[in-house]
């Protein structure tokens, strides 16, 4: 198989969020985009809760155990954050997250929100 990208032969080929075949760098290169991607778009996420008289603390960001197999939070992927109301009560269901998780999911094609599977605080990229 030809890399898409480097164009090289690969033995072992990845196929991206945008179907291409490619190369484990490649590949890597790709994840690496997702990344920065995520976190870049994180800061509008924590701006849109402030501004609405909400407030965030971080949890889980990465992580290397303690989440399900294969999570996003294993890939730099994934952050949890918790939701506190204008009065600083915590705000623990998954329905509290949702003007948050519909606001994150209108970002970016990519942008998935834990709402959509009983996880409300957790906020992650191509899942
Ligand atoms: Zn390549
Ligand atoms: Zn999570």
């Amino acid at each position: 198989m030809i890399c898409q990208r480097c164009h090289i032969q690969t033995f072992i080929t990845h196929v991206n969020g945008n179907h291409e075949h490619l190369c484990e760098s490649c590949y890597m290169g790709t994840v690496n985009e997702k990344q920065w991607r995520f976190c870049y778009l994180t800061s509008f996420l924590i701006q849109f809760a402030f501004l609405k008289g909400f407030r965030l603390r971080y949890d889980d960001a990465y992580a290397t155990s303690g989440h399900k197999f294969n999570s996003f939070h294993y890939k730099h992927l994934a952050v949890d954050f918790s939701l506190y109301d204008s009065e600083g009560n915590y705000c623990a269901k998954t329905e509290d997250h949702t003007f948050l998780g519909e606001f994150w999911e209108s970002l970016d094609p990519e942008c998935t929100w834990g709402g959509r599977f009983q996880d409300g605080n957790h906020y992650s990229f191509g899942e």
